[in-house]
């Protein structure tokens, strides 16, 4: 009995001090968060941000909506004058140069859009995606705020 007792009374003891250690931490990275402030972002985090808007840009596209085919492709033509990094701009220049994008399609410009990351996934030899409408959907499809 008190060989039980004594166990319980261990596992009691082992469970505070694991609770208060990752109390601890947790409000250790909070405040750790706060006293640094936020950050500008890295080159991947700005090249991720990028791609989710292109790429969510694309998928919710509705061509019938008065100047959404100009405008898309102005906004791709811009990327490739402006993108903050050069090495990544003139990569992106070059193949929108060689391969236009059709603006006036939201499936093609949305498989478009793939071929392009996937160029760059290639070239920093990461996994190239499946640039077919039902991959993509799965990953970009509608981000529920139509309308
Ligand atoms: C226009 C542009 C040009 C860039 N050029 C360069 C460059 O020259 N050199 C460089 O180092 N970095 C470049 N980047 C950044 C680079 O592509 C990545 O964004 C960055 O390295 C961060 O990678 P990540 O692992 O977070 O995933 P990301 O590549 O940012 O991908 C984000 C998510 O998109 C999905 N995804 C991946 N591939 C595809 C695809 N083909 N189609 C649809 N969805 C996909 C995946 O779910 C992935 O998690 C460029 C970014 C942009 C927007």
């Amino acid at each position: 009995m008190l060989k039980l007792k004594r166990s319980i009374n261990i596992q009691v003891l082992y469970g505070f001090a694991i609770g208060t250690t990752v109390t601890i931490l947790v409000l250790y990275s909070g405040i750790w968060t706060l006293i640094q402030g936020e950050k500008p972002p890295t080159k991947e985090e700005m090249g991720n941000a990028y791609w989710t808007a292109i790429h969510t840009l694309a998928a919710n596209l509705q061509v019938e909506a008065t100047g959404a085919e100009e405008h898309a492709c102005n906004l791709i033509h811009a990327i490739a004058k402006l993108y903050p990094c050069l090495e990544c701009r003139e990569h992106f220049a070059q193949f929108v140069a060689d391969n236009p994008p059709n603006c006036s399609s939201r499936n093609e410009l949305l498989i478009w859009t793939c071929r392009a990351h996937n160029e760059v996934n290639k070239r920093n030899r990461k996994p190239l995606f499946a640039c077919d409408v039902s991959s993509l959907d799965g990953r970009w499809g509608s981000c529920g705020c139509e309308g």
